[in-house]
């Protein structure tokens, strides 16, 4: 039996980097640009004894006038109404921001369970931002080298549940 893990947050946290480690395919955009994955796509993942699909998503971006944000916004919807759990991953380098408070509220009124990723933890200048994120009401979070695939075992131990 398999599950589906959809990827969602802002742009430039790390979810398709993290997508790509996962899959262990380069089948995800990765840019410097934020919100440069346009679409969601996903890939079979096999970790650490786990089979699950994983989908990558645009960022949560915030609604406009846009059509292309509200695509956007449209087909994350889409992604999570056809998950099992949803990793919302931050940028704890960067730091809690606006749009991750925004998202989270959504996400904690959403029928999705949620864990909370903290993501580009290796070194200490994300240790303030893995302490922030507790603000968001999500639980401990994850943390996570999405890059560098460290705590990679802890994620995979808190996706055990929905397996
Ligand atoms: P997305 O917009 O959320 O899909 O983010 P991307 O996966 O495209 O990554 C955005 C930027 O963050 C890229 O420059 C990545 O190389 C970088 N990045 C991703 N994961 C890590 C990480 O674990 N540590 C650091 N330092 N940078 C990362
Ligand atoms: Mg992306």
């Amino acid at each position: 039996m398999s599950f589906t893990v959809v990827l969602v947050g802002r742009p430039n946290v790390g979810k398709s980097t993290l997508f790509n480690r996962l899959a262990g395919k380069k089948l995800a955009l990765v840019d410097d640009t934020p919100g440069v994955t346009r679409d969601w796509r996903s890939a079979p993942a096999h970790v650490g004894g786990l089979s699950f699909t994983v989908v990558d998503t645009a960022g949560l971006e915030d609604v406009t006038d846009d059509s292309l944000e509200a695509r956007m916004r449209r087909q994350t919807e889409q992604a999570l109404a056809r998950a099992d759990v949803a990793l919302f991953i931050i940028d704890a380098r960067a730091g809690i921001t606006p749009l991750d408070r925004h998202f989270a509220k959504l996400l904690r009124r959403g029928k999705t369970p949620v864990l909370l990723v903290a993501n580009k933890t290796e070194g200490k200048a994300s240790q303030p931002g893995m302490f922030e994120s507790y603000e968001l009401g999500l639980g401990d979070p994850i943390p996570l080298s999405a890059e560098h695939g460290e705590g990679m075992a802890d994620l995979v131990e808190a996706l055990l549940p929905y397996a």
